[in-house]
């Protein structure tokens, strides 16, 4: 039988706050366990949590860049339950009144677009972290409050692809707005999702499974990709899916069952009484929504029609908003957008990625490139010599017409000097003109390579390889009229 595939996400991803959602504490990650603790955090009796306004802020931002509704009054609850890493025996969320309603992210998934509905966005506070050793288990509470937004989507995602183009989606968008850091392995965005199987074309939806513990693009990939056979077969089998939590096993590859409905959580939510709602004045949204970047989307697209460049060049320089902003300064540096675009992802994310650095964390300044690329528009310094630059430039920074003049790389354009070095080439190579007389055309390039030593480099390349053609050509002249094995009339 065909199975039509039903996917929905949970998304959780904490806030780049500074200070926990409702007290003072620290949010460092790696911080020895157990530091970043105050009473309120740890839930002691007496203490009174505040709100803390830039979790609000932030989780309000998040909703606008998705198009959500922003509450002007959202409340939280008590989400009770009775685990060692929720000291007070409840979780302090927002239930039936979250700060965002509603909203959509469009993704696109092998050339098609499709638009995923968003259920709701609400705040909450992070549980503690439970640590388990060979002899015995801890619990680190620096994770306990810590802000976070919780995300749902509908069950709108039809296949494992999507599912991952949403998260990247996401991610991209609430990075750009700098929402959060949102780095899956490193638990910062935590995703947990719902699958469930119908007949194809069937209205009704099946019994979902909750799919837990996916924290890599692959793993949500992977434990999808799983349970849609797992399902299928169990259907055709004649058996029935019993709704359950199951958690991913990435060293087995397979879903585990956690727990079956018969144990789900009757959470008794009920409005937290130490917490005023939370009441936001068109005034404040409008002030918010004015801040807001550029969505990812929209700085694809300008890109590609402001600076006339590919859909692919647009797509790479959009995916991270420093780079982005790194390329439209080059740009307007050297008026030629193309131009930056290929240096900046040819020669400068290659260098990020060996040295490990942001481009921000570079010494390399988008003026700098600029000047380079100038250099090289206006025959200044040819190509290559540029490209020799650009290393010393990344690590060090610089001037480059400065560097330049300091150590004589201007481009030596002189016919007459170019035919002098291309002399002395052909002279010293007898071996590789004869081959070329011979017809391996290749030995050209390698006397053309020791046109550009002999100039240090500095040679305008173009004429080089044309003196080159020439002073070869004017040799197979010279044989040809030796009158040698040439037999007469044939044409070269
Ligand atoms: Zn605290």
């Amino acid at each position: 039988m065909k199975y039509d595939v039903v996917i929905g996400l949970e998304v959780h991803v904490q806030l780049k706050t500074v200070s926990k959602m409702f007290c003072g504490c620290g949010t460092q990650a790696g911080a020895e366990p157990n530091t970043q603790i105050c009473p309120v955090c740890l839930g002691y009796p007496g203490t009174l949590p505040a709100i803390n306004g830039e979790a609000v802020r932030l989780g309000a931002i998040a909703g606008m860049l998705l198009d959500s509704e922003i509450a002007r009054c959202s409340k939280f609850d008590r989400k009770s339950y009775f685990y060692p890493d929720v000291s007070k025996n409840y979780q302090i969320t927002q239930y039936p009144h979250p700060i965002c309603i509603g909203g959509h992210l469009d993704i696109t998934v092998g050339g098609a677009a499709r638009r995923i509905g968003i259920t709701r966005i609400h705040l909450e506070e992070d549980v503690a972290k439970s640590v388990h050793h060979a002899t015995f288990s801890g619990v680190d509470f620096n994770r306990c409050g810590v802000a976070l937004i919780e995300l749902v989507t509908e069950p709108e995602l039809r296949a494992p692809a999507e599912a991952v183009a949403f998260l990247q989606a996401l991610r991209q968008t609430l990075v750009y707005a700098e929402v959060g850091e949102c780095n899956l392995e490193q638990g910062n965005m935590r995703c947990d999702a719902n699958i469930s199987l119908r007949p194809a074309g069937a209205e009704r939806l099946g019994t979902k499974i909750e799919i837990k513990n996916l924290n890599s693009f692959k793993a949500v990939q992977a434990a999808l990709e799983h349970e849609i056979v797992r399902q299928a077969d169990l259907l055709n089998a004649g058996g029935v899916i019993l709704q359950e939590t199951r958690r991913w096993n990435a060293d087995a590859g397979v879903t585990e069952s956690m727990r079956g409905k018969e144990n789900a959580h009757d959470y008794r939510y009920f409005p937290d009484p130490d917490l005023l709602p939370v009441v936001l004045s068109a005034e404040q949204i409008a002030e918010w929504r004015a801040t807001l970047p550029e969505r990812p989307a929209a700085r694809r697209a300008r890109l590609a029609a402001e600076y006339g460049l590919p859909p692919y060049d647009a797509e790479v320089l959009a995916a991270e908003r420093p780079v982005a902003d790194f390329f439209e300064a080059v740009a307007r540096r050297c008026g030629n957008g193309k131009a930056a675009s290929n240096w900046i992802m040819t020669e400068v994310l290659r260098l990020l990625a060996e040295s490990g650095t942001g481009i921000e964390a570079c010494a390399l300044t988008p003026e700098a490139l600029g000047d380079l690329i100038a250099l090289v528009g206006r025959g200044t310094i040819n190509q290559p010599t540029a490209k020799a630059l650009l290393p010393e430039l990344f690590s060090r920074g610089g001037d480059p017409a400065a560097l330049v003049r300091a150590r004589g790389l201007g481009q030596v354009g002189d016919a007459h000097v170019i035919a002098e070095w291309v002399e002395t080439a052909l002279a010293d190579n007898p071996g590789p003109v004869a081959d070329y007389l011979a017809g391996k055309q290749a030995a050209a390039g390698y006397l053309v390579g020791q046109v550009m030593k002999l100039s240090r480099g500095k040679a305008d390349p173009k004429q080089v390889g044309a003196l080159v053609a020439r002073g070869l050509e004017a040799r197979r002249g010279g044989e040809s009229g030796s009158g040698a094995a040439q037999a007469p009339g044939v044409v070269l």
